[in-house]
């Protein structure tokens, strides 16, 4: 089949708004998604959503779709896969999650998976999904590592029809035969990339295996790496790509970059910490390195916490809460902490030691600056992270003024350091390390 010419025409005006586009076999039916919803302004009734649902969205008082939820709710509710790409803080989960509300509601068995790299993204997420599904009745469960599995056995025990959970746990169920996932329909993975990383790769495959061949499949994330997005797509049956924006840091961030010797960063930080007055998270590349922050710190001020993948659960769900309550003004992590997570009201976020790739960076900076906020960043860039920071520019297009401090020379990046052959290993490598 031939388009037409008018539908060439408005693909020109959608690719000039900078809407990436895929143009391999499924790009008519993308571009008509683009079309339906880009030039029509839709509001949350016009998707023909479940009243019970339509009166969550107006109780958590969301007024009309986010950009990416405009362009993935209506494919998605058509059953159609999608991949969703958007910048972080504008609205991913509701994206995947309404049309899994609206499809569920009524289900008795297990319908819909969730799957998220860290415990308080898949905390996050059910939470979400307990807001947005509290009048349709949705039964979500939550199965997450450094739970006791009596707690979980407990969940399953409760009907759910939403599984939200960390794929290491749900293998541990799999493996049991703790968990029935013939009925799965829809299947829903955020931060898709990181989950296709090397550390998480087999454990996707694994759950992939068990589940229905002919379900739906949804995967989100704000950065995609084209290596890692040809491995997504072997999951997916000619996926609806939806790019909302460039792959770049929240637009409302405040990036500052300090090239520093490590012997002056502790110094820089507390001068920072010392005048700011919000909410701060600072992270470290390693879980040691959190801890020995954390201490000098803490000899400082006395509002702080850490998490990182050695901390108990119960510790992590108190530094999260304390942090997210306002108990705890500043917050120390490794890059668990990057992915997904949404405190309302981050002011300023720090890199201690400047992330090893550069999608890490979009992550980390996109907690602040979340929804219509606004926000600042400040990395500390040492000698040898110059060449990360030139992968960086290069990925996002973009320059960022780089301001010495002490005896520093200020020579800019050259040429990236992390080449494609390279990416994977640095997965591997930062998935043990946080
Ligand atoms: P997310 O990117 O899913 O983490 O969402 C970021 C924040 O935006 C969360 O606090 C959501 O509650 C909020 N949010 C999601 N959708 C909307 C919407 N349509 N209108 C206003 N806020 C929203």
């Amino acid at each position: 089949m031939r388009p037409s010419e008018n539908f060439f025409s408005l693909k020109n005006i959608l690719r000039m708004a900078s809407c990436t586009q895929d143009f391999n076999t499924q790009a008519f039916q993308q571009e008509r998604y683009y079309l339906k919803s880009e030039l029509k302004n839709k509001k949350f009734k016009d998707y023909g959503l479940h009243k019970t649902i339509l009166q969550d969205i107006t109780a958590l008082g969301f007024d009309k779709p986010t950009p990416i939820q405009s362009r993935c709710i209506e494919p998605a509710l058509e059953g159609k896969d999608v991949m969703g790409l958007a910048q972080t803080g504008t609205g991913k989960t509701a994206a995947f999650s309404l049309p899994i509300i609206q499809r569920v509601t009524n289900k008795m068995d297990m319908s819909a998976l969730i799957l998220a790299p860290t415990r308080e993204l898949a905390q996050q997420i059910t939470q979400a999904l307990r807001d947005l599904g509290k009048s349709s009745g949705i039964r979500a469960a939550l199965l997450v590592g450094g739970v006791p599995m009596k707690e979980d056995h407990k969940a399953l025990r409760s009907w759910p029809n939403v599984l939200v959970a960390t794929p290491g746990r749900l293998i541990d169920h799999i493996y049991s035969k703790t968990v029935d996932l013939s009925h799965i329909e829809i299947l829903a993975v955020d931060e898709a990339d990181r989950m296709y990383e090397m550390g998480f790769l087999p454990q996707i495959k694994q759950i992939i295996e068990v589940l229905p061949p002919e379900r739906q499949t949804l995967m989100f994330t704000a950065t995609m790496p084209k290596e890692v997005e040809r491995l997504v797509r072997r999951h997916m049956r000619s996926p609806v790509r939806v790019q909302v924006g460039s792959v770049a840091p929240a637009a409302r961030a405040e990036q500052k970059l300090f090239r520093v010797d490590e012997h002056d960063k502790m110094p820089l930080l507390l001068d920072i910490l010392d005048q700011s007055e919000g909410r701060v998270l600072v992270f470290a590349q390693t879980k040691r390195k959190v801890e020995q922050l954390s201490r000098k710190i803490s000899s400082r001020k006395s509002n702080v916490t850490r998490l990182h993948g050695d901390r108990e659960q119960s510790q992590r769900e108190i530094a999260m809460e304390g942090f997210r309550n306002g108990k705890y003004r500043i917050l120390i992590a490794t890059d668990i902490a990057a992915r997904g997570i949404d405190v309302a009201d981050i002011e300023h976020i720090i890199n201690y030691d400047f992330p090893r790739c550069p999608e890490d960076y979009i992550h980390r900076i996109g907690r602040t600056a979340r929804a219509a906020a606004s926000g600042f960043a400040t990395s500390f860039i040492t000698k040898q992270d110059l060449g990360c920071l030139s992968s960086l520019e290069k990925l996002t297009s973009s320059k960022i003024s780089l301001k010495a401090v002490g005896d520093c020379a200020l020579e800019r990046p050259t040429a990236p350091v992390v080449k494609k052959n390279n990416r994977k290993h640095n997965y591997r490598r930062n998935s043990h390390s946080r």
